[in-house]
């Protein structure tokens, strides 16, 4: 094996999360080699290309930016349709992710690609990768994980596997124009739910669920094409499938260990009901970018900074979602996962879901969401 390459910040990983803290750990003067094992960046894309608003800024290279979306239509097992303000854009992930990278790039990162981590001695700061070549060793100062829900980084430190949904998608084309984004919440989707996603001439149809209560996502997926096919409002043709795993769990006990700094979904940053994760990839990888350029500096607080920002922005929002996951989890095959209320405690789009008074004690034959006080 050739002897090892040093550098500040190895990055594993280039989603956004690791391309963002490329960018930021090289734009702070730092040596950074980021590593992807795919082949391009962004490509295969396992994403329904969903982001809110704010993260515009993001979306301006040339072929990124889809189509504006207005609202979120939420459609509850009675057929009632809710719908609620939820500007967001739609991207080409694809073309997202490759501008990110270019950042990073321009910025100084060197970026290899078919590049995986396969070893770690954290304690000599040497990781091993696999390139089309063999085996390659690089030291590092900063390791920052960005290798996504079932991070090879987190396994080799011996973390635990975080918890995930399981999803698959089809990209169809879409008869008419549409501007919000549709959601279908119903017993058929546990643990989760199924979206329709608008692209311009064509429209991302999936859906999410635990796998550990149904399997079989395929039929309800099929099923769901097949009605909006018959009610005009897609075509048959299936595009493009995709689909992966997303994180539920909320985040990780530790969010540095040993010089290893976690970012994006290998942190445990993704919504655990919406499975949304773009926006904390990028805010978590440029934050992670930013303290691995102050660590190197001298700054001994960095990491504690860094883990106590990332807390600061998400830890309530995941820790409400992961509370509602795992109280609504007892109900998803009783009587009450038919009703709309038990929906409406679940899903963002509610008020339900954001009051911290009701209990998540469901009668499952009155379908009701008791008060705390007279939850037993
Ligand atoms: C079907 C689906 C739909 C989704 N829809 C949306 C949506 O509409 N909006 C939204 O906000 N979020 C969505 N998400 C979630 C979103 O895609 C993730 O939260 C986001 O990609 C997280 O970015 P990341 O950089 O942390 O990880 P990733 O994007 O997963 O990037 C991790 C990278 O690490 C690389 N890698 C993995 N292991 C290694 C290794 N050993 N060595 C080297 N490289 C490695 C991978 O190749 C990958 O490029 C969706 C997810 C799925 C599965």
């Amino acid at each position: 094996m050739a002897p090892a390459r040093k550098c500040d910040v190895l990055v594993i990983g280039l989603g956004p999360a690791g391309a963002a803290a490329a960018a930021a750990a090289a734009r702070a003067g730092l040596d950074v080699v980021a590593v992807d094992r795919r082949e391009t960046v962004g490509v295969p894309v396992q994403c329904a290309e969903f982001i809110p608003l704010p993260l515009g800024s993001y979306a301006q290279a040339p072929g990124v930016l889809v189509q504006r979306i207005a609202g979120m239509t939420s459609v509850l097992p009675s057929g009632v349709a809710h719908r609620a303000d939820f500007p967001g854009l739609m991207i080409d992930r694809a073309r997202f992710d490759q501008a990110l990278a270019d950042g990073a790039r321009d910025a100084g990162a060197e970026i290899l690609m078919r590049t995986a981590l396969i070893g770690l001695d954290a304690g000599s700061k040497q990781a091993t990768l696999r390139d089309p070549h063999g085996p390659l060793t690089i030291d590092y100062r900063v390791l920052v994980a960005a290798d996504g829900p079932h991070s090879r980084t987190a396994a080799v430190l011996g973390l635990p596997r975080l918890a995930s949904v399981c999803t698959r998608q089809y990209t169809v084309p879409l008869r008419h124009a549409h501007a919000d984004t549709d959601i279908w919440l119903a017993p058929e989707y546990p643990g989760g739910y199924a979206w329709l996603f608008p692209k311009g001439a064509s429209a991302n149809l999936g859906l999410g669920m635990d796998a550990r209560l149904e399997g079989d996502m395929r039929t309800p997926l099929d099923r769901l094409h097949a009605g909006l096919v018959a009610a005009g409002r897609v075509g048959p043709e299936i595009l493009a499938r995709t689909g992966g795993p997303i994180p539920v769990g909320g985040l990780r006990a530790r969010l540095v260990e040993r010089d290893v700094v976690f970012a994006g979904d290998a942190a445990g940053l993704t919504h655990p009901i919406s499975g949304a994760g773009i926006a904390a990839a990028v805010i978590s990888g440029e934050r992670a970018g930013a303290a691995a350029g102050a660590w190197c500096a001298g700054d001994a607080n960095a990491w504690r900074d860094y883990e106590e920002d990332i807390r600061d922005q998400f830890e309530a929002s995941l820790a409400r979602a992961v509370r509602r996951r795992r109280s609504l989890a007892r109900f998803w095959s009783t009587a009450a996962a038919r009703s709309d209320r038990f929906h409406r405690r679940g899903w963002i789009a509610f008020r339900e879901y954001f009051d911290d008074t009701l209990d998540d004690a469901f009668d499952d034959s009155s379908n009701v969401a008791l008060p705390r006080s007279l939850a037993a």
